[in-house]
């Protein structure tokens, strides 16, 4: 089987000067990927997270500018974009046309209502509401924050294009929804007494029961199967937490992502990961949180499943800092003898971040084979001609 080649620039530079350094790597990253197939006039969707509230932990806006200039040096229109409320507060976080260079246009209009509806039939999904912005672009850069996901495990390329690039509805009823289909919870076993038993048995409130309607809900992505809500039905045995509701929000993923990829000619989609910031839950929770891996630089592809596969190995090798994990994950696994994703030690065993990238990779949509091509690494910077480095050049006031 082919293998497709993966880019990477590493955050270790070989020579103290910004020509060996990640902004360079990412120069070098994108001469690589071959942008020549952007033709003049082509509208290119930057597809990027721009975060919530005080989520500032996304792509920063000095590299955003980088690949939106190289857009323009083809004579492409870019465009930065994502859901309403990120692109309406995306100021508060350093992100405005100015900075990144190009407008920032909300992904599905302003209200969420510009959009075209994807056939789906999967599971409770008969269709999708695709964004327009999306749809309409001739080039898709899929720009990405790669980090924890709490209902995938993983947040990558795959994933800001199956939900970010779709409307409201479709983005947090149906796809988030899905994790619902298969029953998990046998009302007629369990009396309303026993349900309230099990809300309170759940450390993370994944557990929520309306007594009026006698009706259980977990919450998957905020539960990481600790599997103490099980201790506490022992005996009536009305709830179980199976893989199965997991995966079919995994594979949900995938098909949607497969459906906005459809949209592009081949030659005209480019996967650009930043492993930097690398936070176990997602940019959507719109918080601060500690950096649980090491920063480790930027991959890029023109193979979706390839530099997603190959981000999640380099955070596997990289592993988990010691006490960088705020007290809220309180289940974390450190059995080392078992083979797990530090985004499964810490999310649950269950949100394998893998899962999604089989599906992906079923469908056709890239390969799980790749050559890590590391650019400019510190080792050949080191043995290279020294790099002229000036500390004020621009402009000087000496
Ligand atoms: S497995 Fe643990 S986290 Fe999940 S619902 Fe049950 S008690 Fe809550």
């Amino acid at each position: 089987m082919t293998k497709s080649e993966v880019y990477f620039g590493s955050l270790f530079h070989g020579q103290n000067n910004f020509g060996s350094a990640l902004g360079a790597k990412l120069d070098k990253i994108i001469e690589k990927l071959d942008f020549s197939t952007i033709e003049k006039k082509d509208k290119v969707a930057v597809k990027m997270h721009l975060g919530f509230r005080d989520g500032y932990q996304t792509v920063p806006v000095y590299f955003v500018r980088k690949v939106v200039e190289a857009v323009k040096k083809q004579g492409g229109y870019p465009f930065v974009t994502d859901n309403p409320t990120s692109v309406y507060n995306a100021v508060n976080r350093g992100y405005t046309s100015e900075t990144v260079g190009c407008p920032i246009i909300p992904v599905a209009g302003i209200k969420d209502g510009y959009k075209y509806e994807q056939e789906i039939n999967y599971k409770n999904i008969d269709t999708l509401d695709m964004a327009g912005a999306m749809h309409d672009a001739d080039v898709l850069i899929d720009l990405t924050h790669s980090k924890g996901h709490g209902c995938n495990g993983y947040g990558g390329a795959i994933k800001n294009i199956a939900l970010g690039a779709y409307a409201a509805q479709s983005r947090w009823k149906k796809i988030h929804g899905v994790e619902q289909f298969l029953p998990y919870w046998d009302k007629d076993k369990c009396s309303p007494d026993h349900a309230k038993k099990l809300v309170e048995a759940c450390p993370y409130k994944a557990i929520s029961y309306k007594e009026e309607e006698h009706e259980l809900k977990v919450a998957f992505c905020m539960c990481n199967q600790c599997m103490e809500c099980i201790e506490a039905d022992k005996g009536v045995d009305s709830l179980q937490i199976k893989q199965e509701n997991f995966s079919s929000f995994q594979e949900i993923l995938a098909i949607a992502a497969k459906k906005v990829m459809d949209t592009f000619d081949k030659d005209k989609q480019f996967y650009l990961n930043f492993l930097l910031q690398i936070t176990p839950q997602c940019d959507c929770m719109g918080i601060a949180q500690p950096v649980m891996v090491t920063d480790i630089g930027i991959l890029g592809s023109r193979d979706i499943v390839a530099v997603d596969v190959a981000s999640l190995d380099l955070i596997k090798k990289a592993g988990i800092i010691p006490n960088s994990l705020s007290p809220i994950f309180k289940h974390v696994n450190w059995n080392m003898e078992e083979d797990l994703h530090p985004f499964q030690r810490v999310l649950g065993k269950m949100k394998d971040p893998y899962i999604a990238l089989r599906y992906a990779k079923e469908m056709g949509m890239g390969t799980y084979e790749y050559d890590l091509i590391e650019i400019m690494s510190a080792e050949e910077m080191q043995n290279a001609e020294p790099i002229k480095h000036t500390y004020e050049g621009e402009p000087s006031f000496f």
